[in-house]
Parts: structure tokens; sequence; C-alpha cells
């Protein structure tokens, strides 16, 4: 690299709004003494941003029914032979009282995108959870209108993850067919106006991505001055139209989340479980070397756990609910760090949540 590395490094960190050039040549770099230098300046923007504290994120997913075609996603609606689920009000409720009795105070609710799914069922479960448990609810079931949102919001839920997928228009549109852009758009700015700790994210290593649309992704989360920001790698599945292409770079993957972490210094960064599963080795260590600060243990209950399969071999399938906590408290303390019980809110005192609670004082 002909500038140093840790030159442009400081000028993306200290940028209002980084330079396409200079994340490009940051993403570009391979040798191993750029990528340490990398890899360091994000873990220290870590430590003095978000701390050594790693959080603990219970996800149920509750229904994988989808009417959507996104050409990576197992859940697609052409997937054929997939069974499709949709876990009872009650299903859903024992879920989230066995998050809370291992001490997770963070629910992440998740779904695909169901056209049957009764916001009003949603506004129940959550106010039940809200009633029940002292936790935050955090909801993952794609785009909705504002009006759902806001019945959401109004029920309880604290949190949102919309991921972008990719911030480039027309790799976007290539990659889901029926979908608007936009609309994903205009999802994630009524969320935020109506005071969701907002997340968003991106695959990486998606068929016709460039390292152009890479960087773009990296603007895109300075722009949005997202809570939680999950940059994850694209696992081919069998039954997708992106069955035979190769999945996600492991080190691509590893320098977005640490530019990510850069650029955004205190948003929630998970090492997400498509990580932990990516050629079948558990990477997730690495990522929370790079920037992330949080985990995602899975307690979609047994017969259902399978059946989400976003991508094939998700890690941990197998495993009974409950067993997560103690390997990722396991994994945190080989790495010198330690499991964070709190609820983990944002961390942006410019967050529309933040801001909604300093006008309540
Ligand atoms: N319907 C919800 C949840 C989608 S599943 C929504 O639209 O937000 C959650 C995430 O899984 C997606 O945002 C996507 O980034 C990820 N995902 C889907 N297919 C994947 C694949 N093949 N490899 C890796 N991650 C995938």
């Amino acid at each position: 690299m002909g500038t140093g590395v840790q030159t442009i490094l400081e000028r993306i960190y200290s940028a209002s709004m980084p330079d396409q050039a200079d994340i490009e040549a940051v993403l570009h770099a391979t040798t191993p003494p750029d990528l340490d230098v990398l890899f360091d300046f994000a873990d220290r923007v870590r430590r003095r941003f978000v701390g050594d504290g790693v959080l603990l994120r219970g996800i149920i997913e509750f229904s994988n029914v989808c009417r959507n075609s996104c050409e990576y996603c197992g859940l697609n609606r052409q997937n054929a032979r997939l069974e499709r689920y949709h876990l009872t009000h009650d299903e859903v409720l024992a879920a989230a009282r066995g998050v809370a009795a291992e001490g997770i105070r963070t629910i992440v609710l998740q779904s695909g995108e169901d056209d049957h799914l009764d916001a009003d069922w949603l506004r129940r479960v959550i106010e039940e959870i809200k009633t029940q448990l002292d936790v935050a609810v955090t909801l993952c079931v794609g785009e909705r209108s504002r009006r759902e949102y806001q019945l959401w919001r109004q029920a309880g839920a604290d949190r949102y993850l919309l991921k972008i997928e990719t911030s480039d228009p027309d790799l976007y549109a290539s990659l889901h067919p029926g979908m608007s852009f936009e609309n994903r758009l205009r999802c994630l700015r009524d969320l935020a106006e109506l005071g969701y700790q907002t997340g968003s994210g991106t695959l990486v290593g998606l068929k016709g991505q460039s390292i152009e649309s890479l960087a773009g992704d990296i603007q895109f989360f300075k722009t949005g001055d997202f809570d939680m920001i999950s940059p994850s790698p694209f696992i081919p599945h069998p039954q997708t139209p992106l069955a035979g292409e190769p999945a996600g770079d492991l080190t691509m993957t590893l320098k977005m989340i640490a530019l990510t972490r850069i650029v955004s210094r205190n948003a929630h960064i998970p090492a997400s479980t498509a990580i932990g599963s990516l050629h079948g080795r558990d990477e997730r260590p690495r990522a929370l070397a790079v920037g992330a600060n949080v985990l995602m243990p899975n307690f979609t209950p047994a017969p259902y756990r399978r059946r989400y399969e976003i991508y094939p071999n998700k890690r941990c399938v197998n495993e009974e609910p409950g067993a997560c906590p103690g390997c990722m408290e396991q994994m945190a303390a080989s790495m010198g760090r330690w499991i964070d019980w709190s609820r983990g809110d944002s961390l942006k005192t410019e967050s529309p949540a933040n801001l909604v609670r300093a006008n309540d004082n």
C-alpha cells in the first residue's frame, strides 16, 4: 500500500464522511502487516468506545414463512422443499422465558416476511413479553407499514433490525426481484423516527458485489448513524439461484467489520452466527477481535430450529436452547473479555431512542 495504512485509517476515523478511495484502499489491503494495522486499529476503537464486555441477544426465529424471493436466502418463497412453520403465541412466550431465565436481557424476534403475520398477534406477543420479563425486545420481521412499526413500538418494542443487505441500488435490484430499495430506506427512516434503536447491515460476498459497493456500504453506515450494524458473510444455499456461488471471503468480512467499527465507533456490532458457520469453522472469536461486541445465542425451540435455514449448516442447530450462553462465556473469557449481562441499549446519544428518553426527563 502506497500511503501507510495507519495514515489512511486515521483519516477514515476522523472524517465526517470518509473518502471512498480511502475505504477502497483499505479493502484492497491483503498483506499481513497492513491487515494487522487495520485489525489493531479497529480493536482499539472497540475497546475505547464499547469496552471489553460482550453483549448477548437471545434470538427466537418464530416463523420461516416468506413472501419474498431474495436470491441468497433459503427462506425465499420459491424454496418448496422447506417445511414452513409459525410458532404459536405460547411457544414464543415459553422461548422468551427461556432467554430471560439465562439472564439474557435482549430478546430478538425474527421471521421471514410473512404476508399473514398478523400485526395484532405480534403486538400481543410484545406486550406480554414486556409485561412478564425485564428485557429489551428487538424485532426483525422485514418491511412493514409505518402504522405497524408504530403499533409495535407503542406495545413496547425497543429495537428493530433491517439490513440493507447492499447499499448499491443496482446490485440490490438484481438480488431482490419484486422489492424496492427505496422502500427499504423508507422503512429505516420510519423506524428511526419512531424512536426504535435501529440496526442495519450488509452481506459480504454477494454475486456481482465490487470493492466499490463494499466501500459504499461503509459510507452508508456512516450516513445512517445506526445503533447496531452487522456486516456478515454470504453463505450459498442449495435451494436458491445463488446455489453455485462461492461463500463470502472471511478476510473481507473481517475487513468490513473492522472498518464498520472505525467509522461507527460505538455501534453494537455482532460476531454473527454466519461467521460462526462459514466453512464449518467458528470464526466468531476473530470477529470479536476486530471490532465486534455482540453474540446472538439461538433460542428457537429445537423442532423448528433447523427449518429456519437461511443458509445451510448453521452453527448449533442441534444444540438444546440454553446451551449457548455457557459456550459464549468461554469464548469471551478465552479472549480476555467478559459477558456483559446488561440490556445493552444504544450508546449513541443522538439515537432517536435516547432523544425520546432525554425528552421524558
Ligand atoms: N425477513 C427479515 C429477516 C431476514 S433473515 C428481514 O428481511 O429483515 C435475517 C438475515 O439473514 C438477512 O437480513 C440476511 O442478511 C441474512 N441472510 C439471508 N440469507 C443469507 C445467506 N444465504 N447467507 C448469509 N446470510 C443470509
